[in-house]
């Protein structure tokens, strides 16, 4: 919840390549751990943030899905929203929503009125209210016949968002909603194709296509600012969820659960499957393991105790039978919340939906599919766990251990909810929060996990531990956490505090920045988490009043009086305590492998020869089916738009490039709610190379250090207490066109306009003021950097590989990797050692790098806001910039460098791989064109999707073209093969050779892309967008060019470019991070083929 604080704190080590861009830059935020290979790089400073992703994804919502990969360099550079923002979206909808609960005896019938349209569609009116939050009139409609409930808001943003969410509660952990929420986007009633979701993600405008899977319920989100666009995929996603082809082909149930494979009946029989991979890949990530078994151990007796994603070793006893019948009884109306946002027409919406609705009767599944409360134990319990870790590290300082809390049996009052979400913030939302700084600063761990207070579920949680702990430390880790909560229930929190937690949820809501998630999805995955058990749907969205109750309370009681009983009875005097403890087992991997592999070679002595024989046949069976494209009848069901709904110009952004006191200015004149958006840029190509990788431990020095006059409790609390936020990161990126890359220090800062004048103070004093003289704070940072980085190398591998290859073919990426790869891992290992015996020469060095940066020459500064702010803000720039130093432009370092080009494996302890190949096509002689962005968006979607995902089996494979540096790359994502998927990848330029295609194709792809290049953005992601622009020399009349020779892509350029691809194939470069066993493997089959590298 506290994660619009986490932006106000974010502190730097954002590697920030437009190539490579965070999460955020992508317009689905969700979708994306796939796609954006160095997303994890760039996501956050501090780990708290980072596990809390991994926490939303696997714990509170384990099996929260990405579906779709989509990587685009292009549009991910068009689309740059707020690097630190992730945190920001994604808590968004969890900062109030839990403060909304509702009396549990919410009745639709309570309220109502009578509507004559809804009517004659089938739907009586159950109520309808105007919510100021939001500024939408939003109706709760219910559909007569099968009670299927339906929110319709109604309000002036373009952005339209549908979705339909069932409550699918699991038994077992054979997977079945998440197999489910795969399956039924592959190809229904009136889209008999293999997969219409894959038809919509090539060649529809959307903002948003994905569906998830969370504990007890499944949701299926789309939008799109193209009115025509948005009902499309309504129908298509409607269709989908009521009358999908899964529930009678087995084949599907098979390719995306799981099955037997047997190539030829001398070979081993091994297990195949999309979810099964995917949940391989979550089982081999601590930080998930640790996620699940904290859920399971706090919620042993309802739904949450098993696994709705899946646990690989119980998905295969999930038979064909089981999965139908959960379609059956869970995909129906009666059991369906429906959600409609945006500015298109309120009866329209009620049409579609009754086409639909009425084909079906009223069915008990909404009582059936009720989940339980669990009951509170009367006494804590202590759950001992192991997870996989690598052979030879340090496995006694691996240990982790959480404390777990089950805070309710009974759905808490508004207020309450709110306070606690408030005083979750106080704990943990920023590196000065007192619990948190307390237990990084024991010593006794590298990084917080648990995610303290989660509210998703029917009950709420708290959570919060260490990991990197000696054995003999667990203790000491846990009675530290109990006596903390104790201090702070007597002694209370500091009025300074509380005012930046104040203002910073103030400011965030006033804001309502959603990133490139949509407003209204955001929307309605608040209300949906209350609506989701029968509580009122309303309440979420409102959050002003329960806000003024809880400040007013503070204001005439004081904080201790409002936060001190809750600490005491929800967390101390709690009896439903959990405490897990997690330990590192070097041979947990292989045990796990074996398991496997005895149960498949029983399975295999059990079959005759004709069972094998018929096993082989069925492979193939399925081979051939994955492999045969669909039918041009069949593309052509799936709508889509023409070329003429295509705007032919670009989205421009207002950009005027002006000057203050000698330094540039450029200002983007937009309505941003009063809010004012800067960046200060600074060269860094003046840096000593071997200073690089510092650069981020500086970043998050600059916010974490403190001054002379101010502590960093007191700087942090200032920037809470003034601004909406305050961040610091590198970016560097090639400049297309020129040998030497762009390399940039960006401060980024937001205040409302009446604190411009704040805001660059602050701003200022973090730059010059700031002393890097607190060594046991640093020795923290680089503790949290170093858990982070293994932490990504487990969980994303696809982007260590990605930016490994990066830094063989460019020296931009290079650089990059000094700052976020291995070569990054590696370094902060020897910095751990170094931090203890040469302290002084690592401040020194610290203030080089200030020193080399921090000058008027090469600054830069970006402003967005509306033109009176603009205007007004302009004297407190100049003030900055006048206290800035002036030195003499210092000669450029010399940073051409690469590191050389071998394949190398990276092993670690997984049980899946991340496998890329890539080479500099501007190398090659290959001149960009438009074209190019369709292309790879085309063989994405269609060749290494069937070949990689859907018959190779892994969770992803895309390709990815940064169009900067020339760098063309292959990457798979949760993949089970290594060598076989790089001969997938050298199938392509045959594949764009052979390919016959009608008109439609490349009108899909083209209609796909122009989606991407324009995704929606709101105001600060367009004047970031445009700052990176004018950076990276791109002009309007390149973007022009660009869009028609888009639009103007025919299937000649599709095999034109299979030459450019063949230089991958012949000359590119390998980099896996692979398994020691695959690896093995490999180097036995293609003798020394990888240079190997033990990464953990
Ligand atoms: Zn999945």
């Amino acid at each position: 919840m506290s994660y619009t604080i986490l932006h106000s704190t974010t502190t730097s080590s954002h590697h920030h390549r437009p190539s490579k861009p965070p999460l955020t830059m992508e317009r689905a935020v969700l979708l994306r751990s796939i796609t954006s290979r160095a997303a994890p790089a760039c996501i956050r400073s501090f780990s708290r943030s980072s596990h809390r992703l991994s926490s939303i994804r696997h714990r509170l919502i384990p099996n929260f899905h990405r579906r779709s990969p989509l990587g685009h360099d292009f549009r991910r550079h068009i689309s740059t929203a707020l690097p630190s923002l992730v945190q920001f979206n994604s808590r968004f909808s969890h900062i109030f929503p839990k403060a909304i609960a509702t009396s549990p005896q919410f009745s639709p019938d309570a309220v109502g009125g009578y509507d004559e349209a809804a009517d004659k569609l089938g739907f009586e009116k159950v109520s309808e209210q105007f919510i100021e939050e939001c500024k939408s009139t939003t109706i709760l409609y219910r559909h007569k016949k099968t009670g299927c409930e339906v929110m319709s808001v109604l309000n002036d943003d373009e952005n339209k968002v549908f979705g339909v969410v069932f409550r699918t509660p699991p038994k077992d952990s054979t997977g079945i909603p998440h197999i489910l929420e795969h399956s039924v986007l592959c190809g229904s009633r009136k889209y008999p194709l293999k997969e219409p979701f894959v038809e919509l993600l090539k060649g529809s405008l959307h903002t948003f296509l994905n569906a998830f899977t969370y504990p007890d319920r499944t949701c299926y989100p789309v939008a799109s600012t193209n009115t025509k666009d948005f009902y499309n995929l309504v129908d298509v996603y409607l269709d989908a969820v009521f009358f999908p082809k899964c529930v009678e082909d087995i084949q599907t149930f098979q390719q995306e659960g799981w099955h037997y494979e047997l190539n030829d009946p001398s070979e081993e029989i091994t297990y195949k499957g999309v979810v099964f991979n995917e949940m391989k890949g979550v089982y081999s990530q601590p930080d998930n393991i640790l996620g699940r078994t904290s859920q399971q151990a706090v919620f042993p007796d309802n739904a949450y105790g098993v696994d709705s994603g899946g646990d690989p070793q119980v998905i295969p006893a999930l038979t064909f039978e089981e999965f139908k019948d959960f379609h059956r009884k869970y995909y129906h109306p009666s059991n369906a919340r429906i959600w409609f946002y945006g500015d298109d027409d309120a009866n329209e919406r009620l049409r579609i939906l009754s086409e639909y609705l009425d084909m079906f009767e009223a069915s008990p599944a909404r009582l059936e599919s009720k989940i339980e409360t669990q009951k509170l134990f009367s006494k804590p319990v202590r759950v001992v766990e192991k997870y996989p870790a690598a052979e030879g590290g340090d496995l006694k300082k691996n240990h982790m251990v959480c404390l777990n809390w089950l805070l309710s049996d009974e759905p808490l009052d508004l207020e309450t909810e709110l306070a606690l979400g408030f005083l979750d913030h106080l704990l943990l939302g920023t590196p000065a929060s007192p619990l948190r700084k307390i237990l990084l600063e024991s010593g006794l761990g590298d990084a917080i996990v648990g995610g303290g207070i989660e509210d998703e579920l029917l009950q709420p949680q708290f959570s919060i531990g260490l990991k990197g702990v000696s054995d003999e430390n667990i203790q000491k880790v846990e009675a530290l956490i109990m006596t903390t909560l104790e201090n702070l229930a007597n002694e209370g929190f500091n009025m300074e505090a509380v005012e930046a937690s104040m203002n910073t949820i103030e400011f965030s809501l006033r804001e309502n920045n959603t990133g490139s998630f949509p407003r209204g999805l955001a929307l309605m995955l608040r209300a949906v988490g209350k609506w989701i058990y029968d509580l009122d749907p309303f309440e979420p969205l409102k959050y002003q009043e329960p806000l003024a109750a809880l400040k007013a309370g503070i204001e005439k009681e004081g904080s201790k009086a409002v936060f001190a009983p809750l600490i005491e009875k929800y967390i101390l005097n709690n009896t439903h305590r959990v405490t897990i403890e997690m330990q590192p087992d070097p041979e947990k991997a292989s045990k796990d492998e074996a398991v496997e592999r005895e149960n498949l070679d029983r399975v295999k002595q059990s079959m005759t020869e004709e069972d094998l024989a018929e096993l082989t046949r069925l492979t193939h069976e399925l081979k051939l089916k994955q492999e045969t494209p669909d039918p041009p009848e069949a593309l052509k069901s799936v709508p889509s738009l023409s070329l003429q709904d295509i705007p032919k110009k670009p989205i421009q952004i207002p950009i005027e490039v002006g000057d203050i006191n000698g330094v540039k200015v450029l200002q983007h004149d937009l309505f941003t709610n009063d809010v004012l958006y800067s960046e200060i840029v600074f060269d860094m190509s003046s840096l000593k190379q071997e200073l690089l990788p510092l650069v981020p431990l500086f970043c998050q020095s600059l916010l974490e250090m403190g001054t002379k006059d101010l502590d960093f409790v007191q700087l942090n609390q200032l920037i809470g207490r003034k601004t909406g936020g305050i961040s610091v990161f590198p970016f560097t990126s090639s400049k297309r066109g020129s040998d030497t890359p762009i390399s940039h220090i960006i401060v980024r800062g937001k205040a409302m306009s009446a604190r411009t004048e704040d805001l660059f103070h602050l701003i200022n004093c973090i730059l010059q003021d700031v002393q890097f003289t607190d060594q046991r704070r640093f020795k923290q940072f680089v503790s949290q950097s170093k858990a982070r980085m293994e932490n990504r190398l487990r969980g994303s591998g696809h982007g260590i590989a990605a930016a490994r290859m990066d830094a063989k073919l460019n020296s931009a990426g290079w650089i990059g990797e000094q700052m976020g790869g291995i070569s990054y891992l590696e370094f902060l290992k020897d910095l751990e050692e170094k931090v203890e015996h040469d302290w002084s020469g690592i401040s020194a060095s610290l203030e080089e790098i200030r020193k080399s940066l921090l000058s008027k020459n090469g600054c830069l500064v970006n402003l967005t806001s509306d033109g009176k702010n603009l205007k007004n803000s302009e004297k407190h720039v100049g003030k900055f910039l006048d206290l800035l130093p002036t030195t003499s432009s210092v000669a450029s370092a010399s940073w051409n460098t690469r590191i050389p080009s071998i394949n190398e494996a990276i092993v670690i302890p997984t049980q899946v791989n991340y496998v890329g190949k890539a080479a500099n096509l501007y190398e090659t002689g290959y001149q960009l064109k438009g074209s190019a962005y369709v292309i790879s968006k085309h063989i994405s979607n269609t060749w290494l999707w069937d070949r990689v995902r859907v018959s190779g089996g892994a969770y992803g494979g895309f390709c990815d073209f940064d169009t900067h540096s020339g760098v063309f790359s292959f990457l798979s994502y949760r993949d089970p093969n290594l060598l076989k998927t790089l001969d997938i990848y050298d199938g392509t330029s045959d594949f764009l050779r052979q390919m016959e295609m009608d008109d439609d194709t490349p009108t899909k792809a083209i209609i796909g892309t122009i989606g991407d290049v324009d995704s929606y953005q709101l105001p600060d992601a367009k004047g970031y967008s445009s700052l990176l622009r004018y950076l990276l020399g791109i002009t309007e009349e390149e973007r022009q060019v660009r869009r028609e020779e888009i639009l103007s892509t025919r299937l000649s350029d599709f095999q034109d470019f299979a030459n450019a691809i063949d230089a991958i194939k012949d000359k590119g470069v390998v980099v896996a991070v692979a398994s020691p066993d695959d690896t093995d493997a490999a180097n036995k089959e293609r003798p020394n083929f990888f240079q190997v590298k033990k990464a953990l």
